[in-house]
């Protein structure tokens, strides 16, 4: 089954986990976050960022979208880090049930400004619209952006946005970063501000830059307030990996040689972050 971001999360929000968005590119990404969703009955939002969504063309979507309204499974098909107005209609268009808007870098009037335009479209169109405030650092080696310094989110001001744009969902800046972090770097997450936030407000947060933090931060997270987590680095490394050692092993250039052992290791990450997560099984409360 295929839903929209804000029924998805409101029933992890009920139950106190949070659903894998998981960055996929192309088909054995795709396949590797479903088929391991349909094997361990486990909820799941396949998310694209605007350059993905670019390299995959929208005709690519019609079979993702098919795959999932044929599945016993709550699945979302989300916009991850949509920058423009243009960005979110044309995912819009494409079908997806989910659009983020991040206005994050600039100034607190204008990010209302922008992602109210883009929530009183969206909702016309039955599609859910995730807001950011606060900054997420980068680390270099990812593709969604990011700032160097990250500011964190001011709980104050998530009454205000929420109330002012009509966001379902909203990612907060708690100290995580994009990308995988560097051997001597050690993130750590501000569970305090977490609190705060989740004190003002019933809407569901979004953890970004979720690769390569400690479990234990992760899991805590989801038990306060967190209900979306985002996973790119850590599915694309292990994928990559793959595929490079079947290649300088084998020599094998024959794709389903290549591409379905890597697909099998990366549905053990992606089962591992859905354990984390606290949503593997957790299909049936959909149904
Ligand atoms: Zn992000």
């Amino acid at each position: 089954m295929l839903l929209n971001l804000k029924d998805i999360l409101s029933v992890a929000k009920k139950n106190s986990f949070a659903v894998g968005a998981f960055n996929t590119t192309d088909v054995a990404l795709v396949r590797s976050v479903v088929e391991e969703a349909e094997k361990t009955d486990t909820p799941a939002i396949l998310q694209f960022a605007p350059g993905e969504f670019n390299y995959a063309t929208p005709y690519f979507f019609e079979y993702v979208i098919k795959r999932m309204e044929n599945s016993r499974v709550p699945f979302a098909l989300h916009l991850d880090h949509g920058k423009t107005i243009e960005e979110c209609v044309k995912a819009i268009q494409a079908g997806f049930t989910s659009v983020m808007i991040d206005g994050s870098t600039m100034s607190f009037e204008d990010n209302i400004r922008i992602t109210k335009h883009v929530a009183d479209v969206a909702h016309m169109a039955g599609v859910s619209v995730e807001g950011e405030i606060g900054t997420i650092g980068t680390m270099n080696n990812s593709d969604e952006g990011g700032v160097d310094n990250v500011v964190y989110t001011n709980p104050d001001d998530v009454v205000n946005f929420v109330d002012k744009t009509g966001v379902d969902a909203l990612a907060v800046a708690i100290g995580t970063a994009h990308g995988i972090y560097p051997k001597n770097f050690k993130p750590e997450l501000q569970i305090g501000i977490l609190k705060e936030i989740n004190k003002v407000t019933d809407i569901p947060l979004v953890l970004h830059g979720g690769s390569d933090n400690p479990d234990n931060e992760i899991r805590e997270a989801c038990e306060i307030g967190i209900q979306k987590v985002n996973i790119s680095s850590d599915i694309k490394q292990e994928f990559f990996k793959a595929v490079t050692s079947i290649l300088n092993d084998t020599g094998c250039f024959l794709p389903p040689k290549v591409f379905n052992p890597a697909i099998e290791a990366t549905k053990k990450v992606v089962h591992n972050k859905m354990e984390l997560f606290g949503s593997l099984g957790k299909a049936h409360l959909y149904r």
